[in-house]
């Protein structure tokens, strides 16, 4: 294995304060209070989420590298509290290793719940990491647990084809993970999204539930709907910006230089695209948004990609 250079890699932005979670103990995670029962986990970098009731624990996303520390904080808060630290719920919020890839760790007999596309595609990954759920839905389903209620929702594909909107009304809380990182920009093209139309009218989604906390499922703090609406307003800088673009980069000096190399061309092209594009929102959202500086050419990529492919702007049919 070779080490990297670490005076090579390159400085970024500070992130601005507002963007970091509450310290981690010395497991490393922490646990607070969402509202009521329900509390979060995080280990600064995932979020995961558990309402302890009387028919014993729902635990909602059990990611890998939180792992084992999901059962210290149950059992911690149970402690605490006086109500039992068994679990009986697991309620995935989509099929993904990092959120869901420490499922395993619970009994058997635990009930498992999820969309119905999210058993399909954990039946076809058979990964032991990650039983899928036997208890499925298609559009809606409503559960009651111990007297919570907790309101299950698909509004189609958008990060990946099987995420769900998990609201808990009587906790003022609502679960959507892998579309909005509260405080910080999305990591790689969009949070790796597979649909960019999906994943921009997710947030209107959410925001039109009755909640005061989101749990975003990334770094170490809960959300607001004013992190939605930033995150929103960011999205649309980016695909504002790359139309733009789209319009205005001209590719001629690409194929002058790369004749016979049309790949070539397009790269070159593309590239000088995607910087134009991604320039004037860097220069908006650095210290505002976390890693700005870090991931929006990423994202600009895959939403300038969508522009063109999705919704065929700047298409041109030959004459
Ligand atoms: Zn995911």
């Amino acid at each position: 294995m070779s080490a990297t250079d670490t005076t090579t890699l390159p400085d970024y932005a500070p992130i601005p304060r507002a963007a970091l979670g509450p310290a981690l103990n010395e497991q490393g995670y922490y646990v607070g209070r969402v509202e009521r029962n329900l509390y979060y986990v995080t280990d600064g970098t995932y979020i995961s989420a558990f309402l302890t009731t009387s028919d014993g624990v729902v635990v909602l996303d059990a990611p890998p590298t939180l792992g084992n520390n999901i059962k210290r904080a149950i059992d911690e808060v149970a402690a605490e509290n006086g109500v039992s630290n068994k679990v009986e719920y697991l309620i995935y919020s989509h099929h993904h290793s990092d959120h869901v890839g420490a499922a395993s760790l619970f009994d058997k007999n635990v009930t498992r719940i999820g969309h119905e596309e999210t058993r399909n595609l954990l039946l076809r990954d058979d990964d032991p990491a990650r039983p899928p759920n036997e208890e499925t839905f298609q559009d809606n389903r409503s559960l009651e647990i111990g007297g919570e209620r907790i309101d299950l929702a698909w509004h189609g594909a958008n990060h990946s084809p099987d995420n769900i909107i998990i609201h808990l009304p009587d906790h003022d809380a609502l679960m959507l993970i892998d579309i909005v990182n509260p405080g910080w920009a999305p990591v790689f093209q969009s949070n790796l999204t597979e649909d960019i139309p999906g994943y921009l009218e997710a947030p209107a989604n959410a925001l039109a539930y009755s909640w005061k906390h989101f749990i975003g499922g990334h770094l170490g703090r809960l959300g607001t709907r004013d992190d939605l609406t930033l995150h929103q307003q960011y999205m649309a800088d980016i695909a504002e910006s790359s139309r733009r673009a789209i319009d205005t980069v001209d590719y001629t000096p690409y194929f002058a230089k790369y004749p016979d190399n049309p790949w070539a061309a397009f790269r070159g092209g593309l590239e000088e695209t995607v910087a134009t594009a991604a320039a004037p929102v860097i220069e908006k959202y650095t210290g505002v948004l976390a890693a700005a500086d870090v991931f929006t050419e990423s994202t600009t990529f895959q939403v300038l990609q969508s522009i063109r492919l999705d919704l065929g702007y700047g298409s041109w049919v030959h004459p």
